[in-house]
């Protein structure tokens, strides 16, 4: 990570009024996991900690890079990264109907103080928050307090990157002790099941779904059908993702 970007990343991590964000759109579908097919808000921060797609050994490619791929992305361009406060959040969330509010990344719990002023508004406003995260941090108490579910997905050696970086074994405790934990693998190859299946078993995590990689409909549905029945055996469950079957790669769906 550049000087710029570990300053925007400090900065973004003292101020809890305010939080690096990516985007904000919907009301769409919840595209991914056990609320597939609900609808949902979507606020995208940026930032992450990993690069998934980087390394000889990965075998896909992070299909949100703007949120932390620096080289490639001018953080100061407001397109890319903005500056907006939790205030201003909650009244775009609010502005809607929309029960369900699903705060994503790039890694969202990076910015964990802001992250959690912001669950607690919305949380005291009536809705519903899920946390998509690469499982990697510990939520503070209080955020475990506010959120409906973690969508923890953890990831594999095809990710690319050290292991000691994609799997922090306190961190995947926490959360599946946290009680609101669902864990969500991204397979990209056979050899991924055979991994995941390792790491459930290592971590005793429960609430397992299985994804495929891909970002056409034909990809999504290709590797719904090759893990199937792998997936049946092993006592996965199987997510789709929605928004590629109905709009392809179409960005802010
Ligand atoms: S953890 Fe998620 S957002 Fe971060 S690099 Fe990997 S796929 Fe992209």
């Amino acid at each position: 990570m550049n000087a710029g970007a570990l300053h925007l990343l400090s900065s973004s991590v003292t101020d809890d009024r305010q939080l690096s964000v990516a985007e904000t759109f919907g009301p769409t579908f919840q595209g991914e996991g056990p609320s597939t097919g609900r609808q949902a808000l979507f606020i995208r921060l940026s930032r992450c900690n990993l690069s998934c797609g980087q390394g000889q050994l990965a075998r896909w490619a992070c299909d949100t890079p703007e949120t932390w791929d620096f080289k490639r992305f001018d953080p100061r361009d407001p397109a890319v990264s903005r500056r907006q406060s939790v205030e201003s959040l909650t009244e775009w969330a609010l502005a809607v109907p929309t029960r369900l509010i699903v705060i994503t990344g790039g890694e969202p719990m990076i910015q964990m103080s802001g992250l959690t002023r912001l669950a607690r508004a919305l949380h005291g406003a009536g809705r519903e928050i899920e946390i998509e995260t690469n499982g990697t941090f510990i939520p503070s108490g209080e955020l475990v307090g506010y959120v409906r579910a973690f969508n923890v997905s953890p990831k594999l050696s095809t990710a690319g990157g050290r292991a000691s970086a994609r799997i922090v074994p306190a961190a995947l405790r926490a959360l599946a002790e946290s009680g609101k934990a669902r864990f969500k693998f991204v397979i990209s190859h056979p050899g991924d099941l055979v991994e995941a299946a390792e790491l459930v078993e290592r971590f005793a995590l429960s609430e397992v779904w299985v994804m495929p990689e891909g970002v056409s409909s034909k990809a999504v549905l290709d590797g719904m059908r090759e893990m199937a029945q792998e997936a049946l055996r092993l006592g996965f469950n199987l997510s789709p993702r929605l928004h590629t079957l109905l709009w392809e790669d179409e960005r802010g769906r």
